[in-house]
């Protein structure tokens, strides 16, 4: 059992443990509660593996109902169900699964009409009448107990150590279950960002393309001035115009070959119209 000094306040808002006051029931520490969630497990549609486990506990054990539960901060919810139709979840009353988590052992209840950890709970004192109880604890790679693997009869019963044999390892194969249920939750999210990522990038790379090409045609086979616009405001170069430069920003401009060749290199411009003899004019120049 764990003691009073493993409680932590309840972290969750809306659970009756969220009051300041008062401690945290003992299922419910903040580390059990994480492990719980991040396995995401908790009213999810399951893929009948549960139920073949709940199955086969029932018959191990010949009893009417089997459950496999995962424990949350105020309810014992559902994974699995024999033998009680319809019920998706119950309360965390002491004596039954919420006690079951507290310990790596198995849990056991013969007689829970006499037994002083279940006299009072609504499963033993109701129309249920519950008797007889035994739980595995699921216990995850890190050693955090989520819920328990449980046989339920309305007959007290006693428990053979090939029973609490089966009953533990039926808990172990869930946990394992669990643990592969993840890890393929954690693969298929991962890719799906990795897709996102590179339609991200592929959009981007394409209106950056777009731009260009729009600021190319937009200056396309404009009018050539007879001198360099690329010398300066104040006294402009008397050398011919030869080349088109253009930026990303859709800026155009005609060079002489020394200034739309340093505006090449040094600002990030191109060249706006390829095919003209501008361009084999610079090309031949330079010697390609
Ligand atoms: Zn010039």
């Amino acid at each position: 059992m764990e003691t009073a000094s493993a409680f932590t306040p309840e972290p969750h808002d809306g659970s009756p443990a969220a009051h300041d006051s008062a401690p945290a029931p003992a299922h419910a520490t903040r580390e059990r509660l994480a492990a719980v969630r991040r396995y995401e497990i908790l009213d999810a549609p399951t893929d009948g593996t549960f139920d073949e486990i709940a199955q086969i506990a029932a018959d191990v054990f010949e009893t009417p109902i089997a459950t496999v539960t995962i424990v949350d901060a105020d309810r014992v919810w559902f994974a699995a169900c024999q033998g009680l139709e319809g019920v998706t979840q119950i309360g965390t009353e002491p004596g039954l699964c919420a006690s079951a988590v507290l310990s790596d052992d198995l849990y056991v209840v013969r007689d829970a009409a006499v037994d002083p950890r279940t006299l009072d709970h609504p499963l033993v004192r109701g129309e249920l009448g519950l008797r007889f109880y035994a739980a595995a604890p699921i216990i995850t790679d890190d050693g955090h107990r989520l819920g328990t693997v449980n046989v339920i009869d309305q007959q007290p019963r006693k428990i053979t150590p090939m029973q609490e044999s089966v009953l533990s390892q039926l808990a172990k194969v869930v946990a394992r279950h669990l643990d592969l249920r993840l890890a393929t939750l954690r693969a298929v999210r991962a890719e799906q960002e990795l897709r996102a990522d590179a339609e991200r990038r592929a959009a981007a790379a394409a209106e950056l393309a777009e731009r260009l090409r729009q600021s190319v045609s937009a200056h396309h086979g404009g009018e050539r001035p007879e001198t360099c616009e690329l010398g300066g405001a104040r006294q402009r170069c008397p050398q011919q115009a030869e080349l088109k430069i253009v930026d990303g920003w859709g800026n155009a401009a005609w060079g002489c070959l020394s200034h739309a060749e340093e505006s090449l290199f040094a600002s990030g411009t191109f060249i706006a119209n390829p095919e003209q003899a501008g361009l084999a004019a610079y090309l031949n120049r330079k010697g390609y």
